[in-house]
């Protein structure tokens, strides 16, 4: 109700202005009051129980107007074929691990998300990936960060966690790894999507024309994220991404370090975060989800709402999280226009979202 109060106030303060202006915002606040009457207020925050698995498939400026049917029924479909994968495997009592590694796949393999296959290019034009996933049953993590030929990250990133005594390896390193696992590869030309390489050129423009080197609104949405509960109330999360369109100097965001991009603990929740890479990090905003909820007893929904709508908000960084508690609460925050985001129930029931949109 912050709104109300503030537009009570603002009735009061013009109390003492002049007349002209007294009833022009008396005008316009009383439209706004309408309009919220007609719609009700949009939440970019939202909740809902009794989830086995939600996913996030970007957060950031994706207009209404960018979104055509295509490009929309692509993203729908995919983030139900991933919810259906990792449902299938929870119906058949296997691990949280397994479900968030099956549902990243999917969406990895699909050209609409920055992930794998539609990851955004670099300054230099090549795709650099980056994943991480964690195990809240024992806090295992692993992660690989500015790989180029690994078809699927996520599974390199389980690999690291399950077969090597680390937590994250990079490049080259990484790639070699990967190689002696067995995990498949694919060459440059495989990441290649028109969409994410006019991306590049676009922001290359703007940075050209002295504008700033980071992405324009548009251009980097679809970092994915997912996080599972399974019959054994042990919680896995996820998060894989191509980070940010022109990118330089081998810059690693949030999404491969547990902690910042991703955390998952069996005692309180499992997360994974999208948005502004650096302050992500500077925040630890996965862990600081833990932190609020162990020490604080916050629940998962007002841990979300107290890091996305007023901590990173206060700082102008923009990103939103999805995480999942060990009763099955889910939270969903965006602090952008949008975030693709989706969760399936125990029931298998299906909900699937882009923009702010009026929830229960
Ligand atoms: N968090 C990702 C990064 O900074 C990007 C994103 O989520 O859109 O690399």
């Amino acid at each position: 109700m912050n709104w109300f109060i503030m537009v009570i106030l603002s009735l009061f303060q013009f109390e003492n202005k002049n007349y002209m202006a007294r009833s022009l915002t008396k005008g316009i606040l009383l439209s706004l009051f309408a309009s919220l009457a007609l719609v009700g207020p949009l939440k970019a925050q939202e909740k809902a129980a009794n989830v086995v698995m939600v996913l996030h498939g970007g957060a950031g400026t994706i207009l209404p107007e960018y979104m055509d049917e295509e490009k929309s029924a692509e993203i729908s479909g995919r983030l139900t074929a991933a919810l259906s994968a990792g449902y299938a495997l929870w119906e058949k009592g296997a691990s949280s691990l397994d479900m968030v590694e099956a549902a990243i796949v999917v969406l990895e393999n699909s050209p609409a998300f920055n992930a794998g296959r539609g990851a955004v290019f670099t300054y230099d034009g090549h795709n650099e990936l980056d994943a991480s996933i964690m195990y809240g049953a024992s806090q295992d993590a692993g992660a690989v960060a500015g790989v180029t030929n690994i078809k699927n990250p996520i599974i390199a990133a389980r690999a690291v966690m399950e077969n090597s005594p680390h937590v994250l390896l990079s490049r080259e390193g990484a790639e070699k790894f990967a190689e002696s696992q067995d995990i498949e590869r694919a060459d440059s030309a495989y990441f290649y999507t028109r969409k994410a390489y006019e991306a590049l050129q676009r922001v290359q423009a703007a940075e050209e024309n002295g504008g700033s080197i980071n992405p324009l609104p548009d251009d980097k949405m679809g970092t994915v994220g997912a996080v599972a509960l399974d019959k054994d109330g042990h919680i896995s999360a996820g998060t894989s991404t191509g980070g940010m369109t022109n990118k330089r100097w081998g810059r690693i965001g949030d999404s491969p370090l547990p902690g910042a991009g991703t955390y998952a603990n069996d005692a309180t929740l499992g997360v994974s975060c999208t948005g502004h890479g650096e302050y992500f990090i500077r925040q630890s905003v996965a862990y600081d989800m833990h932190a609020l909820m162990a020490y604080k007893g916050l629940t998962v929904d007002e841990a979300a709402n107290a890091i996305i709508q007023s901590k990173l908000k206060s700082i102008n960084a923009l990103g939103g999280l999805i995480a999942l508690d060990k009763d099955g609460n889910a939270a969903l925050s965006f602090n952008t226009v949008g975030m693709y985001r989706a969760y399936i129930t125990k029931t298998g029931e299906i909900t699937i979202r882009f923009f702010e949109e009026e929830v229960e």
